[in-house]
């Protein structure tokens, strides 16, 4: 697998973040759980209120399921447990400072991927997974 990031330098953006049940089952999948808990304050209920104290969210996690919960993390140690455990895999190629702006097909049938300004192709790839973000210019095509 060949992972293609166009910051040369990937790091953490933003302060804090709450990792929801599927996200942890996502993690739970990798191996990747206990670490991030480890290193997260649990949560088992959001509550919200106006400053005249008035409620207006109320959500326990255990109107769900028992054993559901949320956690709260800095979002440097899910970036950190991500990164590491991409760069420790002898199956992952990341090969950062790379944007990607297209989509193109081999001679046999199978995905290149084009680099912005260079118009580089990498590849052939069998699967191409678009994950460039909510303003993916990559998505449409
Ligand atoms: C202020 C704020 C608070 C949030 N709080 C929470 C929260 O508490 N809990 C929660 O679950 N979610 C939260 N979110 C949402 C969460 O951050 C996003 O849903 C999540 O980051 C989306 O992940 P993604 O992998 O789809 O995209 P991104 O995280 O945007 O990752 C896209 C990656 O692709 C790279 N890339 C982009 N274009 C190219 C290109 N052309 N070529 C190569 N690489 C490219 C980018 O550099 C980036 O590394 C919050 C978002 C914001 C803004």
């Amino acid at each position: 697998m060949t992972i293609f990031e166009r910051v040369p330098e990937p790091k953490a953006i933003g302060a804090g973040i709450v990792l929801q049940p599927s996200g942890m089952s996502v993690l739970a999948a990798l191996g990747l759980l206990p670490p991030v808990v480890a290193r997260g304050a649990v949560l088992r209920e959001l509550y919200a209120e106006t400053s005249k104290r008035r409620p207006v969210l109320k959500l326990a996690y255990s109107d769900v399921a028992g054993d559901l919960y949320g956690l709260g993390l800095h979002r440097g140690v899910l970036f950190q447990t991500l990164f590491e455990a991409v760069k420790a895999s002898p199956a992952i190629t990341l090969k950062c400072a790379v944007g990607i702006e297209d989509l193109t097909r081999a001679r046999d049938g199978r995905n290149l991927v084009v680099e912005t300004d260079s118009r580089k192709e990498h590849g052939p790839f069998d699967l191409v997974v678009v994950a460039d973000g909510a303003r993916s210019r990559l998505r449409r095509r």
